[in-house]
């Protein structure tokens, strides 16, 4: 396993995997008021997506975590609180995980196993400090930072680097201390745009551990 950290760049991208025109569309910092509508939109577009939870945000998101689950979606930890990782002690970085799973355990019956760093930020040292927990790491390929713009320059921002392979990162969250929009009707907006398109380029989206490129980007 090499140190380096996932970046957003292009380079980052796994790129194409076989003859199957399939790229995964995630999402962090749910569950929230936006993630039905995410949903209702994935289901009108026969896609699939990862949810990358918020342990701190689940209470009175249950039923969420369910119906995601039951529409078959998959679930990934993103930390309890999105702290910074890298400035956690090993205890607290295993605390932030294991807390997120039980939760979504607790919610649902699943243990998730693949997880995400907030801000993207892991070190070796973090790594290190989740080396026993099973736990896979998933990066991303195209990351449009829609918690920041408007729906139609994060379209085009994916859109012009879609591709099979392509790991898709969007938020239908916002962590309590987020200095990101209010609100993601943006990203509901960007992601009918994007899904459009992929129907149009015969692009499916699968759950990141349907994705063959996971242990590459694991890897990284
Ligand atoms: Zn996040």
């Amino acid at each position: 396993m090499s140190s380096l950290p996932p970046t957003y760049s292009d380079e980052m991208n796994p790129g194409p995997i076989g003859e199957e025109n399939v790229l995964s569309l995630t999402f962090d910092d749910g569950p929230s008021e936006w993630t039905p509508l995410v949903l209702d939109l994935l289901a009108e577009h026969r896609a699939h997506a990862t949810f990358f939870i918020l342990g701190a945000g689940i209470a009175g998101g249950e039923r969420t975590l369910e119906r995601t689950l039951e529409e078959g979606h998959e679930l990934g930890l993103h930390s309890w609180s999105h702290p910074h990782l890298t400035e956690l002690s090993d205890l607290e970085i295993r605390d932030q995980m294991r807390r997120t799973q039980k939760a979504i355990e607790c919610a649902t019956g699943v243990v998730a196993h693949v997880w995400r760093p907030p801000y993207f930020k892991a070190d070796k040292r973090v790594r290190r400090a989740l080396a026993d927990s099973g736990l896979v790491e998933a990066g991303c390929s195209i990351a449009p930072e829609d918690y920041h713009w408007p729906a139609e320059r994060t379209a085009a921002f994916v859109i012009k680097r879609l591709r099979p392979g392509a790991i898709v990162d969007l938020h239908d969250g916002r962590p309590s201390h987020s200095g990101s929009a209010p609100e993601r009707s943006a990203t509901i907006e960007a992601l009918e745009l994007i899904l459009e398109e992929m129907k149009w380029r015969d692009l499916r989206s699968v759950i990141l551990s349907q994705l063959s490129t996971l242990e590459i980007d694991a890897a990284t």
